[in-house]
């Protein structure tokens, strides 16, 4: 816990990432990050694709061992934990969601929600489920399949089921990305509601601006480093940052001879083509 002289008002730092470096074999995917988030606040983390991105997020959340570095979780080193201890810290410290709401179709939301508990072996109360499904504004859909439901709405549910166990920090990886303009206002402004009520920690990949606004605090990156933040985002500043570091990154790439960094082109696809066959 530290408390800021100015305001005195104390902050505790939910997640701490120091010299965070991870490589796969000459690839750089992360280069040194230091970054500190804060309980109850929103971060969205920006960068052009394959920046880094989902990699700070997978390792942050145990998901991939760093090749060197720190990671912090509710003030719980990762490192030197065994796969068990790390597999009991992520299901009870940490909530993940994916682009793809990763639903099983045939349980019902209710049941959907209930999962981490059950494989924790407890019986979640019926009331525990349905408070988790109002929480994401989904109270009277617990017996609804995920085919029974919208877009917005499956990645509600897969929201409501990653907070079950009331983590210390939500991660999101491009959560909005699979959902039209007005349904992902609608995640976005639940998003924002759970860090707002109940001092939820949200930690949020995304290339949209618009959904980045919503955030506290945007953090970027480039080639596996933190290239800048802003403080009380909006559209146009995220717009204007990351266009220009687009157009320092193209102009530094064309004037080396390493292969070009793609933006939002195929390289993502296969980074997850091959992160899904391990
Ligand atoms: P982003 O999410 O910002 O698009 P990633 O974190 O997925 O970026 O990837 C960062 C870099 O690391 C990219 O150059 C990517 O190709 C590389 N990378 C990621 N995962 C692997 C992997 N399992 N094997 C080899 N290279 C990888
Ligand atoms: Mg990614």
């Amino acid at each position: 816990m530290t408390t800021t002289a100015a305001t005195g008002t104390a902050t505790t730092t939910a997640v701490r990432l120091r010299g965070l470096t991870r490589h796969h074999r000459d690839v750089r995917a992360l280069d040194g990050v230091d970054l500190d988030f804060h309980a109850g606040t929103f971060t969205a983390v920006m960068g052009p694709s394959g920046s880094g991105k989902s990699t700070l997020l997978q390792c942050a959340a145990g998901l991939d061992r760093p090749t060197a570095g720190r990671v912090e979780v509710g003030g719980t080193s990762l490192e030197g934990l065994g796969e068990r201890r790390l597999t009991l810290l992520r299901r009870d410290r940490i909530g993940f969601v994916f682009q793809s709401f990763n639903l099983l179709p045939a349980l019902t939301a209710a049941q959907n929600v209930a999962l981490p508990l059950r494989l924790a072996g407890r019986r979640p109360s019926r009331t525990e489920v349905r408070e988790a499904l109002a929480r994401v504004g989904l109270a009277g859909r617990e017996r609804h399949r995920p085919g029974e439901l919208s877009g917005g709405q499956q990645q509600r549910v897969a929201i409501a089921r990653a907070l079950i166990t009331r983590p210390a920090v939500l991660f999101g990886d491009e959560p909005t990305g699979a959902l039209d303009s007005t349904t992902s206002r609608e995640v976005l402004d639940m998003l924002r509601e759970l860090v707002d009520r109940d001092g939820q920690t949200i930690v949020m990949v995304t290339h949209d601006p618009v959904a980045a606004a919503r955030a506290d605090r945007v953090v970027f990156l480039v080639d596996g480093r933190v290239a800048g933040e802003l403080r009380a985002p909006r559209v146009e500043t995220v717009t204007a940052r990351m266009t220009a570091l687009e157009t320092e990154t193209e102009t530094e790439t064309a004037a080396s001879s390493k292969a070009p960094a793609s933006f939002g082109t195929a390289d993502s696809s296969s980074v997850t083509a091959r992160r899904s066959s391990c």
